[in-house]
């Protein structure tokens, strides 16, 4: 594959970066280090002071009046219809101007999901509101007791007339207290084999009997929740899809860019930002000069973000040729998650004590905290949407056509 831009894929890229240039407002901006600002617009939206408000309003109206809030979706549902070439490219510019990523469950799950499966009324009163920014959506599909196994959930509907009387709990709903509707997997067929007796419901956070209740992070941060469900009742026009046929919803595949290409760019602008940090800047500070360990360890990370590069232009020249990402999308999600990790230990470890410098604001804080906050914050990622395990057994059995163990 030629990975030259056409001169088309030249002026699209040369739009993004001057509409992010003209429009990203300085809330989501990088600072004078290079280091991406954490704020998350449907976060500010819902939490932030005025300002933080104002900024998550603007950044909105911004990629509204582009369609780039949805760049995938059809032009019919208000999306951008940008094919996944003009997708990655859209992300990989997102990406090396450090602008953070809005939250993927609304666009990125539940949009499509309602354009394949949902009827006219649910389409034409949640995809509008999703790409006004309007309304925030959770997933509450995992509960304590089904993870990896989703479809052992147990959360419970029962119908009552017109009416699905739900009980239960999630766990990990992320975002569920910034969002105003949540989408939940339920079990409505206790019976049945464990796949087929699950529905897809929707239904507003502020139902009553619904609770979300905070989970803080070994960060400090609040981003993950417990749901409970108490007696919550959710009229049966807000079930997508058949009942009993939830687990065939919840899976609709997803017409996106699958490449990984915002891990791929974050991780080879994190190693080369420490690079020039540490030779410069940091040089006091770091133990490069000293330690040829650390070194090497930077040497392996650079590398391993260039090959973590080249595993998203696999994945985008397959989808490119029309071919559906299998186990390679695990490969690039294994890879990716654990050199996060590997990469928060290296900058940790390239500053000694100083690299454990917890305020991002305290002078000797380098990169602004930046690695020991991801050593922290990168734990879960080897975790969610899909353990490395799980991502391991897929390589073995698909890809590599082992037998299942
Ligand atoms: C940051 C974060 C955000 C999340 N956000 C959401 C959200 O918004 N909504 C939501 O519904 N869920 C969310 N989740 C939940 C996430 O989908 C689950 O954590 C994930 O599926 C793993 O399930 P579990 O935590 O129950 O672990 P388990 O499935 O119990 O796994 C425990 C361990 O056993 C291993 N294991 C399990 N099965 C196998 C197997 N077959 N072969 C080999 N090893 C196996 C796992 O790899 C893991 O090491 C989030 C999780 C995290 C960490």
């Amino acid at each position: 594959m030629d990975w030259n831009d056409t001169p088309t894929q030249t002026a699209f890229r040369q739009e993004v970066r001057e509409f992010i240039q003209q429009r990203l407002p300085n809330r989501y901006r990088p600072n004078a280090d290079g280091v991406p600002a954490k704020g998350i617009w449907e976060e500010d939206r819902a939490l932030g002071t005025d300002e933080e408000k104002r900024a998550s309003a603007d950044w909105v109206a911004a990629l509204r009046e582009r369609h780039w809030i949805a760049p995938a979706w059809p032009k019919e549902y208000g999306g951008a219809g940008l094919t996944p070439m003009e997708q990655f490219l859209f992300k990989l510019e997102m990406t090396e101007a450090e602008v953070p990523s809005g939250l993927p469950m609304a666009v990125g799950m539940l949009g499509p999901t309602l354009m394949v499966h949902g009827t006219e009324e649910q389409r034409q009163e949640h995809l509008p509101k999703i790409l006004s920014g309007e309304v925030v959506w959770a997933q509450g599909y995992s509960e304590p007791g089904a993870g990896s196994d989703l479809a052992s959930l147990t959360t419970r509907a029962t119908r009552d007339g017109d009416e699905y009387v739900v009980n239960g709990q999630k766990i990990w709903t992320s975002y569920a207290h910034v969002a105003d509707w949540l989408f939940v997997l339920v079990r409505t067929d206790p019976d049945a084999v464990k796949h087929r007796g699950i529905s897809f419901l929707l239904m507003p956070r502020d139902t009553p009997g619904l609770s979300v209740r905070p989970l803080v992070n070994a960060a400090f941060e609040h981003h993950l929740n417990e749901t409970f469900f108490d007696d919550v009742r959710v009229p049966v026009r807000n079930r997508v899809g058949e009942e009993n046929r939830g687990w065939y919803v919840a899976m609709t595949l997803l017409d996106h860019e699958r490449s990984n290409v915002t891990t791929a760019v974050q991780t080879k602008r994190t190693i080369n930002r420490l690079i020039e940090y540490a030779n410069g800047k940091g040089k006091e500070q770091s133990r490069i000069d000293r330690l040829s360990s650390i070194r090497t360890a930077i040497a392996d990370r650079f590398i391993e973000a260039e090959v973590m590069f080249n595993f998203s232009l696999r994945i985008i020249s397959m989808q490119v040729r029309g071919l559906i990402p299998n186990y390679e999308a695990s490969v690039s999600k294994l890879f990716g998650s654990e050199l996060t990790q590997s990469l928060a230990n290296t900058g940790v470890r390239a500053f000694g004590l100083y690299g454990q410098v917890w305020d991002p604001e305290h002078p000797r804080a380098p990169l602004n905290a930046e690695h020991v906050y991801s050593y922290v914050n990168s734990i879960p990622r080897t975790i969610a949407a899909g353990s490395s395990e799980i991502q391991r057994g897929i390589i073995a059995t698909r890809g590599l056509g082992l037998p299942r163990g």
